[in-house]
């Protein structure tokens, strides 16, 4: 809920803040930020115009739009500029808010479900220097302990603006890490991920390292996910389980994720580098299933979590898009399956990598695309988010084909990709 005026005031002051940075996610999941001297907060009041045409928000033709900050998403922090006040901002026209922008649609999507969606993700990102892994893998390098550094720095920074991590650890890759913030409602959750990736970028740099959140940034290596792990609530109940064992709406949960990942891994997995994650070998989905502790199928629910915090672990996403769009999209799934009381197939207990006879993931963007025209579970203002997105998503497959000459079905990451991708 909102700060009042006075009370933002006092949170403002004590923080000593000397820049504010408003920060708000286009379509494409590109972060817009603008910097303002603390002096000149006054202005935040009534929000700022940005030119929407530029941000795909908009047409040429009618393109003003205003940022206005939500307060309730203040979060001070160390940026390039020194303590920083972030926010995030909604997207108005005129003034009503756009019923298009994502952060709308994630918020009325929550706002009208009648139990509470909790979100805890786990986003994997790389270190590199020099465009290559900064350290050397599942072993810790005894020479060179940059990447430690950063990543305790990292940790420090993040709990002191106030994300609780609950934990970080060396993931597969060499010089590619994991954190999982504590979970929380759908938007703040995709707040707090632009938080913590901005963040991280800040850290990084001071140790001469770049952070990569990009889904595939070296052929051969394990990509980088989005792992959501989702669990439904009322009345104090995680009603997707109890006593540590699935419930039957558990499961329906589940079916409704199945069901619906082929159609709407666009919003979740939306770029042309997204779909080279998505091959055998690399504890990625490549194929619609789900099981127990399984890590080579699309749905994981992990083994031994009790009560309240067992979670149903949706492993296709990547945070190479909007995230708000993801969790969208995930969060619908679920909730469909729910309603509809959808049937799960039995758990999937093999290395779906040997496994052949059940539906692929889209292998490419293109796929993914033409899946998408066929979404029926996005209606409205989210069926319209959808639209413009394949609309972009098409013309982005054509100029990768051009610019590349590679073969449709290639999994090798280009150099294009990394140009377009690595900073997302
Ligand atoms: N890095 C893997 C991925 O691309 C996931 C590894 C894990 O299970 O955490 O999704
Ligand atoms: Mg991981
Ligand atoms: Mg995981």
């Amino acid at each position: 809920e909102a700060l009042e005026p006075e009370e933002r005031e006092r949170l403002l002051s004590r923080s000593s803040a000397k820049y504010y940075s408003v920060v708000f996610q286009d379509l494409e999941g590109r972060l817009h930020e603008r910097i303002l001297r603390a002096t000149n907060a006054g202005e935040l009041e009534e929000g700022f115009r940005v030119d929407g045409y530029s941000v795909g928000l908009a047409n040429i033709e009618d393109s003003d739009l205003l940022v206005k900050p939500d307060f309730a998403t203040l979060r001070v922090y160390n940026s390039p500029f020194g303590r920083t006040a972030f926010l995030v901002g909604d997207i108005y026209y005129e003034s009503k808010p756009l019923p298009y922008h994502p952060r709308y649609i994630l918020k009325s999507v929550a706002e009208n479900l009648n139990f509470e969606v909790l979100v805890g993700f786990e986003v994997e990102f790389y270190l590199t220097r020099g465009g290559k892994p900064a350290d050397s893998g599942y072993y810790w390098s005894p020479i060179d302990n940059t990447a430690l550094h950063a990543i305790a720095e990292i940790l420090e920074e993040l709990s002191s603006t106030g994300v609780e991590v609950r934990s970080a650890h060396h993931e597969v890759g060499p010089g590619q890490y994991e954190v999982l913030p504590a979970p929380m409602s759908p938007v703040a959750a995709a707040d707090t991920l632009l938080l913590v990736k901005k963040a991280i970028w800040s850290v990084a740099a001071k140790y001469g390292l770049k952070a990569t959140f990009m889904p595939k940034p070296f052929t051969g290596l394990p990509g980088n996910g989005l792992h959501l792990h989702l669990s439904a609530h009322k009345n104090g109940r995680n009603i997707l389980s109890e006593d540590g064992q699935l419930r039957e709406e558990g499961l329906n949960f589940i079916a409704g994720l199945l069901a619906n990942a082929r159609t709407t891994a666009l919003l979740t997995n939306p770029t042309v580098n997204s779909y080279k994650r998505l091959v055998p070998g690399f504890e990625a989905p490549v194929l619609v299933a789900w099981g127990i502790g399984n890590r080579s199928v699309l749905v994981r629910v992990p083994r031994g979590l009790k009560g309240a915090s067992k979670t149903v672990e949706y492993r296709l996403p990547d945070s190479s898009g909007n995230i708000y769009l993801a969790l969208t999209a995930a969060i619908l799934a679920g909730v469909e399956g729910l309603e509809k009381r959808l049937k799960a197939p039995p758990p999937c207990s093999e290395n779906a990598y040997r496994l052949s006879g059940l539906e692929a993931i889209p292998r490419t963007l293109a796929e993914a695309v033409s899946l998408a025209r066929q979404a029926t579970l996005l209606s409205g203002d989210a069926r319209k988010a959808l639209e413009m997105l394949v609309a972009s998503k098409a013309e982005e497959w054509e100029n990768y084909l051009k610019a590349t000459g590679a073969s449709p079905d290639s999994t090798e990451v280009t150099e294009w990709e990394l140009e377009k991708y690595f900073d997302r």
